[in-house]
């Protein structure tokens, strides 16, 4: 009997478990996939939005202020890089300044500092790039860009330390209320727990109407991008969004936090939750929407391209909190965007919830602090020096476009928590996700899993089951 079972390990359930883990608590967490950040969470814009989009006295609002708040402390403590690189919105005609006015009042409202209209030469001063038919943007010097998969792996990986158990390859497939609590019927077995926490995501809804007669109805809507090269980097310094539509923030340009480029999203409702496909038209119309933010976007720098899928509730606000006729049963579900910036405060908020409904105390012995893994490339040379004398594994670069050698592979496979599959790696390290797209590094990474796994390579997965990298002719499919 566990005291809390959350469904889901996205940024929000790892987010949640890490400061449920602050309580003396028994906690599992219970995910379908191989690891932690295969869904929304890993294909998104990576952006800590300032929190002028959303409707003032929403949830949305609230957390999004709060979240991007927290963002910095957040990100020193799991060690992880987060950088205030402020965004502005761009409008492109005299008739439309008055939706930058009322953006930048209910961004007002909803707590957003430092907000400011700019018109003229300084527009070129912070966005030298953008189109020369820009007539004003509104600044946001509190917009930010991070990586969303360390922020989930970190979070996840500081609540396993402080004793949160995670059960991956776990599916959930029902929900009944029991004596204790609720029964959790998985691929694995039932799990009952006192108290259920509903992460799921796009599937939040499923769970939440399994327990309870107030009905959730979650839409997919797709967002499609395009990443490009390093070398197109700091092509902007801000992230450059143009005026919302009503399906949402539009078409972006952004600096990555790991210093390459990107554009899009798309806004697609969809019926299928795991259509994570991109499209001709869906990039093409990424192209398009980005070249009229600036005509200069250099779009032969692609190196791929992905989709992500926002869990959008008909009620169009996060949904957080115990369903009324459903005691013990905590929804966090419909977050959509701005998700990941408010995680660090959805997990405090449902944190607090869960544990008033179970009397916990606090842990005197919480580690709130976590060690990142460290980049050879990052450093100095002599202090690169020193760690490949210490660790000759330093010395041998497995990934050539991103600098990464077996130490950092094997650091991401060894660490709680750790890697075990080439995507797991990839997104804890960057081994693959540079300009050739893993077509370099893949088999070295493959071998080394393989070793420190102590499984055969035909059995390794590029993420979720059966996507083995190695046929294997004796394998059942
Ligand atoms: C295109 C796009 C752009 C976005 N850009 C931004 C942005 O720039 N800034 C921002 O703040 N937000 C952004 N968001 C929103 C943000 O990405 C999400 O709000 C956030 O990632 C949601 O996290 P989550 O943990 O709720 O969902 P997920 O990451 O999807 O996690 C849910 C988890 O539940 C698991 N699960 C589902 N069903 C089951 C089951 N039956 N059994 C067990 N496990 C299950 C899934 O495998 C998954 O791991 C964007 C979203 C999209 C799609």
């Amino acid at each position: 009997m566990m005291d809390v079972i959350i469904i889901g390990a996205g940024v929000i359930g790892s987010s949640i478990a890490r400061e449920l883990s602050r309580y003396q608590l028994d906690i599992c967490v219970l995910e379908k996939e191989p690891d932690v950040c295969c869904g929304t969470s890993k294909a998104n814009s990576g952006i800590v939005h300032a929190g002028h989009d959303a409707k003032p006295g929403t949830l949305k609002a609230r957390l999004n202020v709060l979240g991007n708040e927290m963002m910095e402390d957040t990100a020193r403590e799991l060690d992880i890089p987060f950088k205030r690189n402020g965004s502005v919105v761009l409008c492109f005609s005299k008739s439309e300044t008055g939706r930058l006015e009322l953006l930048k009042a209910q961004g007002e409202q909803n707590g957003v500092k430092g907000l400011r209209i700019i018109t003229g030469t300084e527009m070129k001063e912070i966005e030298p790039n953008i189109s020369d038919e820009v007539q004003a943007l509104l600044y946001a010097p509190s917009g930010g860009i991070i990586c969303p998969f360390e922020l989930t792996a970190a979070m996840a990986e500081n609540a396993f330390v402080n004793g949160t158990a995670f059960y991956f390859d776990t599916e959930v497939r029902g929900i009944e209320k029991s004596d204790a609590g609720y029964r959790v019927a998985t691929s694995k077995g039932d799990f009952e727990g006192k108290v259920v926490i509903n992460a799921a995501g796009v599937n939040a809804d499923v769970f939440n109407n399994m327990v309870s007669s107030r009905k959730l109805s979650i839409v997919p809507r797709k967002g499609e991008y395009c990443l490009l090269d390093k070398k197109a980097g700091n092509f902007v310094n801000t992230t450059v969004f143009q005026l919302p539509t009503n399906l949402g923030k539009g078409v972006l340009i952004t600096p990555t936090v790991h210093g390459n480029l990107m554009i899009g999203p798309t806004a697609e409702n969809i019926t299928d939750r795991e259509d994570t496909a991109t499209t001709a038209e869906g990039i093409a119309q990424v192209i398009d929407k980005a070249l009229k933010s600036s005509e200069k976007v250099p779009v032969r720098q692609v190196i791929t391209s992905f989709a992500g899928l926002r869990a959008h509730e008909k009620g169009r606000d996060f949904v957080i909190g115990e369903a009324e006729d459903a005691p013990g049963f905590i929804n966090a579900a419909g977050i959509d965007s701005p998700g990941l910036t408010s995680a660090p405060a959805i997990g405090v908020m449902v944190a607090e919830i869960a544990a008033k409904k179970m009397k916990a105390v606090k842990k005197t012995d919480f580690q709130d602090k976590r060690k990142g893994i460290h980049f050879l490339r990052d450093m100095e040379v002599e202090a690169a020096n020193v760690l490949i004398a210490e660790n000759p594994a330093y010395g041998r670069v497995v990934c050539r476009c991103e600098t990464i050698t077996e130490g950092e592979i094997l650091d991401a496979v060894r660490r709680p928590l750790g890697a075990k599959t080439l995507d797991g790696v990839k997104r804890r390290t960057r081994a693959g996700m540079g300009r050739c797209q893993a077509g370099f590094c893949s088999p070295r990474v493959l071998e080394i899993l393989s070793r420190e796994l102590d499984i055969p390579q035909e059995e390794i997965c590029k993420s979720g089951r059966g996507s083995n990298v190695i046929a294997d002719s004796k394998r059942e499919e």
